[in-house]
């Protein structure tokens, strides 16, 4: 073979550019590959030596942003900002002291801000690595799927409907290849293929013979030798980077960034109004007063909150990721949490897509096929009787092993498919049937074919043997066969006239047992035939068969359907499948009951109007032999009745259902990746329990985002309108500003961080969706923002009089207000923690790991305030003694009991159990 060196020349021929050799596209498949080294497929070990010389083929990420910038975007807090000038004017007034506090606290809370958004990245870039793309590569030892990343260039290529072209391709053979080029060229209808050598002067757009990486494959089928790789490639040339724009903004961020932003700036102007008014009537010196406008300032300004709730998020797309649901698209994580529908294919992801051929059915006999799995041990058996097959099952048996792209890998165990498994079924039948079928491909080479669409829902291929004979076999779904066939092959192998109703009864048998049932035909071409399109398919066709496929549900699914059930969550079916199987399917998975238990075909659906529409879309649980357009009227359907839809698909056509799905949801597995493309979530196991589980975890993000707001504002709120009072009363401040600092540093550091770590609260499957209009500031949620905020003024001045009363001292009283104000805090901590529950839990008293650890740090912190002589210096603290620890924790449980008072009344007010949420 010809030696490949990573001398990028070495796989561009020049001559397109003017040079001397002609261009990819110009030449001759046959010069293309001697030109390469690669006659034929690569074996795995000149594939690895290429690889090594022209290195992988991917485009190099745009730089993820950098620390600096990172650190950078930390400075652009508003918040901070207004620390810095605050620190700027006290080193002015020569509080040295206070301007080192501010500038610690901007250090750590930028510290803080930036490991936290570094994290939140290292989450993203986690996730994005299970997305690679993946090719279906011609090795010599057959069909793999492989990482795109490891193609080089000589490697053959397969391309089927939905897919990205993996890199530069010289396109050898097409079937009604059709490519969206839109992303190079900027044309936007599909342009046609061929595999015939082009003009030398053809412009990108124009060489039909060539795919080119990162265009989309809208139908068809095609084999491609690579000619170029990662940056090499056309699209490399363009861009040279691949561009990512995932960030973790979503609206719910969004408006909290507005909130807060909003809200400094109401501060600051009350600030300065405070500074004027109280220069007149407070009596307080001017550098004294400008402190406490500093105290009120950043005692007002939640600034550790966008930090929790960014951690939030990504902790909970990593918990996604986890459990098998990749996001691609961050806004989804709170739509996840309100999805009130979901609609799921049943191949593959209600059921376990592992196909097996136990019932046949051919010239009259109906057969039982024994065995498990993809091992070809078993026999095709007559129900009634003990003789073997006859002649039409041996023909069906041959039609579904050539009409066929799947591969068996035999020598693995267990025994593989590459490719689809229900056609790796129709192998493992064909060996069971007649063994000598192995190597029928072979004997019947293949010429031509129409590729498997789902609009039409059948394949069909072209096949010659060695005596010159041309058939057309096909196969598909029962009715759309069936409609092509005039005659059927008798048991003997002789052509006798259809009889449709003994079949339709059969098909319909097969089905109510919950098989998916595959028809199959075929029809003599004239000597000489080499293509094949639709219209040679014509009505003609002889009827061989049907057969019909095993493809348990999975069993994890009933469980999971029952929790949707309790969550308030319908699940409903959507399949191309036939009626009578999707129905069985449905009942053995526990789908629909009463109404919902009703079949509705598309045929049906196609007759309904708009409004009739709306009305099965909610009450009908079953859709059976669908199209993706009906999916996508199902879809608004649904959401015209305010439901919030995740729809699952697979197909290039599912793509607009699912970009116009809440949550438009991908199988990972066999999803194409124009379907991964278009939706938000894709699934790395095609199971429905994983959009169940992430839904959980939705439900349980938004859960943790309000806990932190609903514990992070009434600390803000309880200080700074203890300051307002002290400064409208003319007191003494009861916590000056470094406190104030000092104990946010504390909240929203080391507290409220373990919000975003919650786990979910036990009855979170147990309620219905939350409305999507709800917003997190919801009345529940401000009311005890207002309540808890007046508790905090009042255990503030409480400590603030107690200890003054006691000592007269007012670094002991202001000592008292700041412990009793962080043991409130700590005790609020828990009452938060079960928000959403009716009462505290035993969980709830004793607390996770985390909340524990920081329980730890929090008294420590407090045991170096109050008794370390150096913060006694800088934060104005005092020593205190028992009595005083002991009112600061009184103050903390009487907090509780009072939330908890509250909880019983509400509930007990409202009589509306568990919450008074929505
Ligand atoms: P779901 O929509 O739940 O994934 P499905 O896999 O049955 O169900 P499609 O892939 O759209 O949906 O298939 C629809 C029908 O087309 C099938 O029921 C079958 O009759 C037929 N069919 C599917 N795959 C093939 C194939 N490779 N060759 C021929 N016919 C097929």
């Amino acid at each position: 073979m010809a030696p490949v060196t990573s001398d990028s020349s070495a796989h561009r021929p020049p001559g397109a550019n003017g040079l001397t050799a002609p261009g990819w596209h110009e030449a001759s498949v046959a010069d293309v590959r001697s030109r390469l080294g690669a006659p034929g497929p690569l074996d795995v070990d000149e594939s690895a030596r290429r690889l090594k010389t022209v290195g992988p083929n991917r485009l190099p990420e745009a730089n993820r942003s950098g620390p600096l910038a990172r650190l950078g975007r930390q400075l652009k807090n508003l918040l901070l900002l207004i620390l810095l000038a605050a620190a700027g004017i006290t080193a002015l007034l020569g509080h040295w002291v206070d301007t080192t506090v501010i500038l610690a606290v901007v250090v750590i809370q930028t510290l803080v801000g930036f490991l936290q958004e570094g994290k939140a990245e290292e989450a993203l870039a986690s996730i994005r690595h299970m997305l690679a793309p993946n090719a279906v590569v011609l090795r010599q030892d057959g069909r793999h799927t492989i990482p795109a990343e490891l193609l080089v260039p000589g490697d053959t290529v397969l391309l089927e409907s939905g897919d990205r072209v993996p890199a530069d391709l010289r396109l050898e053979k097409v079937h009604g290849l059709q490519l969206d080029e839109a992303i190079l060229t900027g044309e936007s209808m599909a342009v046609d293929k061929t595999v015939d050598a082009q003009p030398g002067s053809a412009a990108l757009g124009d060489q039909r013979n060539m795919a080119f990486s990162g265009t989309m494959v809208t139908t068809g089928t095609a084999q491609g030798v690579v000619v170029r790789t990662g940056t090499e490639t056309e699209i490399g040339r363009i861009s040279g980077l691949l561009r990512r724009t995932d960030t973790l903004k979503t609206p719910l961020l969004a408006q909290m960034d507005r909130f807060a932003r909003y809200l400094s700036i109401i501060i600051v102007v009350v600030g300065i109004l405070i500074f004027v008014a109280g220069t007149w009537f407070s009596g307080l010196a001017a550098d004294e007063l400008f402190m406490a406008v500093v105290g009120l300032t950043v005692a007002a300004i939640p600034e550790g909150l966008p930090a929790i709730l960014t951690i939030t998020l990504a902790i909970g797309v990593r918990r996604m990721a986890m459990r098998s649901a990749v996001v691609r698209r961050m806004p989804v994580i709170e739509t996840l949490g309100a999805v009130s529908v979901i609609c799921s294919d049943k191949t593959g992801t209600l059921t376990r897509n592992e196909m097996t051929v136990t019932a046949l059915v051919a010239g009259g006999e109906r057969y039982r096929i024994s065995g498990s799995g993809y091992l070809p041990d078993g026999s095709v058996s007559r129900e009634r009787g003990d003789e073997g097959a006859t002649e039409a099952a041996l023909e069906l048996a041959l039609a579904g092993t050539l009409c066929n792209d799947a591969e068996l890998k035999l020598g693995e165990d267990p025994v593989r498919v590459v490719g689809d498994p229900m056609e790796g079924a129709l192998k493992v039948l064909a060996l069971k049937a007649d063994n000598t079928l192995a190597d029928a491909h072979a004997r019947w080479p293949r010429l031509d074919e129409i590729p498997f669409d789902a609009e039409y829902r059948f394949m069909a291929t072209l096949n010659h043997d060695h005596h010159g004979h041309t058939m057309v076999y096909l196969k598909g779904a029962p009715e759309r066969v069936m409609a092509m066939c005039a005659t059927e092959l008798a048991a003997d192998g002789s052509p006798i006239p259809l009889d449709e109703v003994a079949w339709q009864q059969a098909v319909d048998a097969m089905a109510g047992e919950g098989l998916r049932v595959l028809a199959f035909a075929r029809r003599p071409m004239p000597r000489g035939t080499t293509s094949l399109s639709i219209d040679d398919v014509g009505q003609e066709l002889e009827l061989l068969g049907i057969a019909g496929f095993m493809d348990p549900p999975r069993p994890e699914v009933i469980q999971a359907i029952a929790e949707c059930r309790q969550a308030g969550i319908r699940v409903k079916m959507i399949t191309g499948d036939h009626a009578g199987t999707a129905g069985a399917i449905a009942a053995t998975l526990g789908l629909g009951a009463g109404q919902g238990a009703r079949v509705l075909t598309g045929a049906e659906l196609d007759q309904a109007g708009d409004e009739a529409l709306a009305g099965l879309a909610r009450d009908v649980d079953v859709f059976a032999r669908t199209s993706p357009e009906h999916k996508l009227r199902l879809v608004r359907a649904l959401q015209a009745q305010h439901e919030v839809v995740a729809m699952t698909g697979d197909g290039v056509n599912d793509a607009p259902a699912l970009k116009r799905a809440d949550v438009g949801v991908a199988m990972g597995v066999k999803g194409s990746e124009a379907a991964r493309e278009a939706s938000s979530v894709v699934l790395l196991d095609d199971n429905f329990t994983s959009i169940v589980a992430a839904v959980r975890e939705g439900r349980t993000v938004y859960q943790n985002l309000r806990k932190a707001i609903a514990f992070m504002l009434p600390i803000n709120g309880g200080e700074s309108i203890s300051l307002v009072a002290a400064l409208l009363l003319g007191l003494t401040l009861p916590i000056t500003a470094l406190q104030i600092l000092w104990v946010n540093m504390v909240g929203s550091v080391v507290l409220a961080m373990t919000l975003a770590f919650e786990p979910p609260e036990p009855g979170i499957m147990a309620r219905p969706p939350r409305p999507r209009s709800e917003s997190l500031l919801e009345g529940f949620v401000l009311w005890r923002v207002v309540l808890v905020s007046l508790l905090f003024l009042t255990g503030i001045f409480a400590a603030w009089a107690w200890g003054m009363a006691r000592s007269g001292d007012t670094e002991f009283a202001r000592t008292m207000a700041v412990n009793t104000l962080v043991a409130m805090e700590v005790f609020y901590l828990f009452a938060v923690r079960y928000l959403d529950s009716a009462s505290m839990t035993l969980r709830g008293v004793l607390g996770t790991p985390i909340v524990l650890g920081a329980l730890a740090a929090v008294v420590v912190l407090q045991a170096l305030f109050t008794w370390l002589p150096l913060f006694n210096a800088i934060f104005g603290s005092a020593p205190v003694d028992l009595a005083g620890l002991t009112f600061s924790v009184a103050a903390g449980v009487t907090v509780l009991m009072l939330l908890e008072l509250e909880t019983w009344l509400r509930t007990r007010l409202i009589g509306s159990g568990s919450r008074l949420l929505h």
